[in-house]
């Protein structure tokens, strides 16, 4: 069953088109990724997703329900839970008070609970350092925090957005694998990497993005074998 469809989906920031007729689709229970170099539009699909922007022409559907009319915290209230790049935690807080803030709207509030539990059981570090300020924490654990704070609002659709950046490459292998296991436990995801070799190992399908354009789309492993991305993105 289909739970994201996006139809000819062209956007531009003014003068600049950076999205030219994107087709793209998220089954229930897949993980999706969308790969492509820097600045080939991965980030605005996800940014039009989420209705942080708007677009110039196209559709979107969510469970069948056109998304182009809403605003962000509808979209949020459907359950597509965008966990932004560059991570955005609240360095004040602590781990525990910057979960607690993921689950504010008021239909999650009796989840919180579990799904705090859940946080501390996917990522043992945050257990470990509950009480501390988010701010000291590392690049890779406050990334760890940032995704454990989208799933507090007990998403549908998780919108993950270069989540490996920045991290060492020992926690980069452990960031995938936690991403197949939060999907494993029923959430889909919708990730956009420039890591292509990880994202696509643990993508059930993936489209390569080349500046604006879907330019190919097949499964993980069928891409992972393919002459243009092996040559283009995987250095072989
Ligand atoms: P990256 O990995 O660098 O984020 P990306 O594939 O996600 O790459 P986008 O961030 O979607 O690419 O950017 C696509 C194009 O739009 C780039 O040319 C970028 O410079 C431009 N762009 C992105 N954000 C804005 C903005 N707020 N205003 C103007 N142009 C923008």
């Amino acid at each position: 069953m289909s739970l994201l469809e996006i139809r000819k989906l062209s956007f531009a920031y003014g003068d600049l088109r950076v999205l030219w007729d994107v087709d793209l689709e998220v089954r229930q229970g897949e993980i999706v990724t969308v790969v492509g170099a820097n600045g080939a539009g991965k980030s605005t699909t996800l940014r039009n997703v989420s209705r942080l922007v708007r677009p110039a022409a196209g559709q979107l559907l969510f469970q069948g329900q056109e998304l182009t009319r809403l605003e962000s915290h509808d979209v949020v209230e459907l359950g597509i839970v965008q966990v932004p790049e560059g991570r955005h935690i609240f360095p004040e807080m602590t781990v525990l008070e910057n979960l607690r803030m993921g689950s504010y709207a008021r239909a999650t509030r009796p989840d919180r609970a579990r799904n705090i539990e859940r946080a501390f059981s996917l990522f043992p570090r945050l257990a470990e350092r509950q009480r501390q300020l988010g701010g000291t924490m590392s690049g890779g654990e406050q990334q760890m925090l940032a995704i454990a704070r989208g799933l507090m609002a007990n998403p549908k659709l998780l919108l993950l957005d270069e989540p490996s950046l920045g991290l060492s490459p020992l926690f980069v292998k452990n960031i995938f694998d936690i991403i197949a296991e939060i999907n494993r436990q029923g959430t889909s995801i919708l990730l956009v990497e420039q890591n292509v070799f990880q994202s696509l190992r643990i993508a059930h399908r993936a489209y390569v993005l080349e500046t604006g354009r879907v330019v190919l789309t097949g499964t993980g492993q069928e891409l992972l074998g393919n002459e243009h991305v092996k040559k283009a993105y995987l250095g072989l």
